[in-house]
């Protein structure tokens, strides 16, 4: 019998039978995976409190070939105030979604910080939601290793003025090096008009720039302490959550479901 303990949060949770649960776990240890929570459901079980969605604690599991089973629970938090309100709810599970879609059996504890801060910070009112989702979401695409260069233009070291970044490429350009760019090709190069047009472009103000900026770079527990106008307020949040997405390759029904639900 081989017991495993690691810090995990619970992501996703599937009813298996009357008794029994497979939590999926994002942990400092193991990265992500799914876990058996055999009796969890009944009332007597230790484990009930444990195995519902946004549970954060220390788990022993019980581990056997490539299946694990879980063992004992030391609960610490389960964000019970985020219950309280079904944006709050729906945010968090989007939050939980975009871990269990990019995480790895490669633990990165950086993102299992994030997730906690930013479930901390919706549970206690510390930013409005839309400032949470999207540092969650910039930082988050920045841990997987997507970080754009947002200093300046990366033909001419321009860095006033609205910037045109090029999502997949992770670079910007000013208007002058793009319109130049777009003139060369013009006379002809290998990059056609179709694929030129299939690239996601995102308009970034100096506003939103230097908010995208800042969640990606400040040391994580100041991550929603920064300011943005209210001109720049849709303009970041379109501009986080279109970077994010574009780099995972898909949408998620819990996102969908919040903005239905939030304002
Ligand atoms: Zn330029």
């Amino acid at each position: 019998m081989i017991l495993t303990e690691v810090k995990a949060l619970v992501i996703r949770t599937t009813d298996l039978s009357e008794s029994d649960r497979l939590i999926r776990l994002y942990s400092d240890k193991l990265g992500v995976l799914s876990a058996y929570a055999n009796n969890s459901r009944s009332l007597k079980s230790r484990y009930m409190a444990a195995a519902q969605l946004f549970c954060y604690g220390n788990y022993v599991l019980y581990r056997k070939g490539d299946k694990y089973w879980v063992r004992e629970v030391e609960l610490e938090n389960n964000f019970f105030g985020l219950r309280s309100s079904i944006s709050k709810t729906a945010l968090a599970s989007y939050f939980c979604d975009v871990l269990s879609e990019a995480g790895t059996t490669d633990p990165d504890v950086s993102l299992l910080r994030l997730i906690l801060n930013s479930l901390y910070a919706l549970e206690h009112d510390l930013a409005p939601e839309h400032k949470i989702k999207a540092a969650f979401e910039m930082r988050c695409a920045a841990s997987l290793g997507f970080m754009p260069d947002l200093s300046g233009c990366s033909e001419c070291g321009q860095d006033e003025g609205e910037l045109y970044l090029d999502v997949l490429g992770g670079v910007c350009t000013c208007r002058d090096c793009r319109e130049y760019a777009a003139s060369v090709r013009q006379e002809g190069t290998v990059i056609t008009e179709g694929e030129e047009a299939r690239r996601p472009i995102l308009i970034l103000s100096p506003g939103v720039r230097a908010a995208l900026r800042y969640v990606m770079e400040c040391p994580i527990e100041r991550i929603f302490s920064f300011r943005v106008s209210d001109e720049d307020e849709v303009a970041l949040a379109v501009s986080a959550e279109q970077y994010l997405l574009h780099h995972l390759g898909r949408g998620f029904d819990t996102l969908k479901f919040y903005k239905q639900v939030s304002d």
